[in-house]
């Protein structure tokens, strides 16, 4: 079958502004976005740039703008969004080359929210583990899953809006350390979320629950934050 695919193009050293160019490739139903950009890459224009690494939707390299949503190229079948293909660079992030966009300011986010195990007590008299309950274990199991592909971010209208806002992926970050009952710093994480860039500016569009390609339930997980700093408990 043939497809059809516009693609974004800006080259910083050459254009003044973003444009997109028309590519008519031989594929099949089965073939994933990611595929048809590595043919035009291959066969077509060497100079295409675009992220990817894991190709198995694991590494969270390859998300951009399918079909004006945002998704995983790797996880993307041609069968579900058909042979006419629009893909652009993901909204909200200085676009650096074509699909590539500048991820710096969505990793700072992610460090504001301290993303690793605090905990300074003395480990338990009879061993070397923090034993923690399934049910508590269950707590923050879907934020868990992340796997920081921005997708979620930069679907966000009110980090569009204000892109000092950390955004749902700092928030699901924050989510699996502040419910995990074995660390010991929820409270400097919802100090930090409770600022003027923090929760406040989630207005609950849900986009981001609708782009993660993990289906993590984020909207839910930022309404359990918010609900935390409220109520000054985890339960
Ligand atoms: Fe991607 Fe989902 Fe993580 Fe957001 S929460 S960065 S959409 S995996």
């Amino acid at each position: 079958m043939e497809i059809t695919i516009k693609i974004f193009r800006y080259n910083p050293e050459k254009d003044k502004r973003g444009h997109h160019e028309v590519y008519k490739v031989e594929g099949n139903e089965n073939d994933r976005v990611l595929d048809i950009l590595e043919n035009i890459k291959g066969n077509h224009d060497g100079a295409l740039s675009f992220r990817r690494s894991c190709a198995h939707g694991v590494c969270g390299s390859c998300g951009m703008r399918i079909n004006g949503r945002n998704h995983l190229a790797c996880k993307t079948l041609v069968r579900d969004i058909g042979a006419e293909i629009t893909v652009e660079p993901l909204l909200g992030l200085k676009i650096v080359k074509d699909l590539i966009v500048d991820m710096d300011p969505f990793f700072e986010n992610y460090k504001e929210m301290m993303p690793y195990f605090i905990n300074d007590s003395p480990l338990p008299e009879n061993g070397r583990e923090r034993l923690q309950s399934p049910e508590d274990r269950a707590r923050f199991d879907d934020t868990t899953k992340c796997i920081l592909c921005a997708c979620c971010t930069t679907s966000c209208p009110s980090y569009w809006a204000n892109g000092n806002y950390y955004g749902p992926a700092a928030i699901v970050a924050a989510h699996r350390f502040i419910f995990d009952s074995r660390d010991e710093a929820a409270s400097e994480r919802l100090q930090i979320l409770a600022e003027t860039d923090g929760t406040a500016r989630c207005h609950t569009a849900y986009n981001c629950t609708e782009a993660c390609p993990r289906e993590i339930q984020i909207t839910k997980a930022i309404g359990e934050v918010k609900l935390a700093q409220v109520t000054g408990t985890l339960k």
